[in-house]
């Protein structure tokens, strides 16, 4: 079976990493000739509605998607010509922040309060509404805390409008969360739904450092994410893996995004879960009986941006693995990420008190966050 993969960044490359086992071949398309999963397949260069490429990826068997952006359109027009999964609507539905937030609501899941901002005196008004502090993002085509601006004060409306305005916006309440996590979920065509163990997740200006399995999580936690991401999976009609991003606050779950593809808080599950979120995805997308979401142990993932650590240092750290995604580095830019995985919470937290020379003062900020080091 050939799959074709829209984008050909590290999540398309771990797609078709995980689904070369399966005997699956795979074609991207990606509008940079030096697109890292190019070469696990046939690298098509375009714009996302090239025609050539499109007509090649149309011939595909089945289209998925490792950017959760590629126009509704151009999916929509794929759709008429071959199988694309998930379905389009779940990409519309999560393009727009607002629109997103309004489906959560109407499924009865929390957000945050949220306000639609596409002038000054509708900022002045939304913060009247809201209060501070909050987050100006834009509506569209915003990631890893792109196109946001913390607002703590009325001084920081201006410089914030002044970077934002003229782009269609929303504000939203600030949540003062215990922490981040989220519940990546797979959906056969036939409706049946695994969940993993839920991600605890450390974010620093907007992007995702680092995520554990979070297996001693408060069932009445993953029972509440379980339920919400199920509502959310039924009225898509989903089919693949999505991903919901929450808060954990002191009044219950707070949902922030979802993204309908293979998700970073996720990418433990390549080595910490009997069948890996990208493994699964394929599994769904192609018919495929699903993979067990068990997982092997107790997971650490973090993410290597802007440039690799020293990897010969890090091979030495028991029970890691070593993902190098062959991109050139750029500030800020994800080029890896290491997941150690160990039998238990008390065996990882041994590994962890011994990787402390090898942690820059930042990463080891934010390790310290989760109480893994510990192992208690
Ligand atoms: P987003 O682009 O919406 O996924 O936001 C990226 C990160 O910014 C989140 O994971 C949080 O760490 C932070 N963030 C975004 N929105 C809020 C909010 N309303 N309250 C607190 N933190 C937020």
């Amino acid at each position: 079976m050939h799959v074709g993969i829209l984008g050909g960044g590290q999540l398309a490359r771990m797609m078709a990493e995980a689904g070369g086992p399966l005997g699956l071949r795979f074609s991207f398309l990606d509008p940079s000739a030096d697109a890292c999963a190019g070469a696990l397949g046939t690298l098509h260069v375009g714009s996302w509605d090239d025609a050539a490429a499109g007509r090649a990826l149309a011939a595909c068997d089945r289209i998925t998607c490792d950017f959760e952006n590629v126009p509704a359109a151009v999916l929509a027009d794929l759709a008429d010509r071959t199988s694309v999964r998930p379905p389009p609507a779940a990409f519309a539905a999560g393009q727009d922040r607002l629109s997103e937030k309004q489906l959560l609501e109407r499924l009865d899941i929390p957000v945050a309060p949220v306000a639609e901002v596409s002038s000054r005196p509708d900022l002045l008004a939304a913060v009247e509404k809201i209060g501070l502090p909050a987050v100006l993002k834009t509506r569209r085509l915003g990631y890893d805390g792109k196109g946001q601006e913390v607002l703590t004060s009325v001084e920081d409306l201006e410089p914030a409008w002044q970077r934002l305005g003229g782009r269609e916006l929303i504000l939203e309440g600030w949540i003062d969360f215990d922490h981040e996590f989220a519940l990546t979920a797979v959906r056969a065509v036939d409706g049946e739904i695994r969940f993993y163990p839920i991600s605890f997740t450390v974010h620093r200006n907007g992007v995702l450092r680092l995520a554990a399995a979070m297996l001693d999580a408060p069932a009445a936690l993953q029972a509440a994410a379980e339920k919400a991401l199920t509502r959310l999976l039924e009225e898509l009609d989903y089919v693949g893996c999505l991903t919901l991003e929450m808060f954990a606050t002191q009044a219950g779950l707070i949902a922030n995004e979802f993204a309908p593809r293979p998700h970073n808080s996720a990418h433990w599950t390549i080595e910490g879960a009997v069948t890996s979120q990208f493994e699964n995805h394929l599994r769904a997308v192609c018919d495929l009986p699903l993979g067990s979401t068990r997982p092997r142990g107790a997971s650490l993932m973090l993410n290597w941006l802007g440039a690799l650590p020293d990897r010969n240092a890090w091979l030495g750290v028991p029970g890691l693995a070593w993902h190098d995604y062959h991109k050139s580095p750029r500030p800020g830019r994800k080029v890896g990420h290491a997941t150690v995985v160990a039998e238990d919470r008390e065996a990882l937290g041994r590994i962890l008190a011994g990787i402390r020379p090898l942690l820059d003062a930042d990463t080891a900020e934010l390790l310290a966050r989760t109480d893994l080091e510990t192992g208690g």
